[in-house]
């Protein structure tokens, strides 16, 4: 099974919400996040979102995006996963009789799809499925992606482009050593 399940292309999706490449967050501001709740079907329809709120949306990505860095071997910043952490402890996700997890009652809208999204993730998680999905190793591109290599063993979004920068760079510095 390696096409990604619903809750990996979410996850994705809400990591690629920069993209370090273009210097562009779709999320940078509260309108804009909210635009994008709304295009993904989590909010029905644009509301506002306060400061505080789209501030946990940024730290929840930020700690999201460390541990899938640290699925290609990069050390993930402590301090990040913590702030993630903070936001997870404070969206209780609930599980019910017939096996599906909800978000707690009571949340505000605007909140509500953090917990959607900590489900999507506690899902991963709890399937293994989370290994998959990956920050690229070439920091300068950094873009999430499911690996649907047979033994995971995939570091960059795209062998053809980012694989091959970091080989040519490589290359280039075994040159310079050499020299
Ligand atoms: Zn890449």
């Amino acid at each position: 099974m390696l096409e990604p399940p619903a809750s990996a292309v979410l996850v994705e999706a809400f990591a690629n919400t920069v993209d370090v490449e273009e210097a562009s967050d779709e999320i940078a501001t509260p309108a804009g996040l909210s635009g994008w709740l709304k295009d993904r079907g989590l909010l029905d329809a644009p509301r506002e979102v306060s400061a505080e709120a789209h501030a946990s949306y940024v730290a929840l990505r930020s700690g999201i995006r460390e541990e899938l860095g640290a699925h290609v071997g990069d050390t993930p910043d402590p301090r990040l996963l913590a702030a993630a952490d903070r936001v997870l402890a404070e969206h209780p996700v609930l599980v019910t009789a017939r096996g599906a997890l909800t978000p707690a009652a009571g949340l505000p809208p605007e909140r509500g799809p953090l917990a959607v999204l900590a489900i999507a993730w506690s899902e991963l998680v709890t399937t293994g499925d989370a290994a998959r999905l990956k920050r690229c190793a070439e920091h300068t591109c950094g873009w999430a992606f499911w690996d649907v290599s047979k033994n995971r063993s995939r570091r960059w979004c795209s062998m053809k482009v980012c694989g091959n920068r970091n080989k040519s760079r490589s290359y280039a510095s075994r040159q310079r050593q050499a020299t």
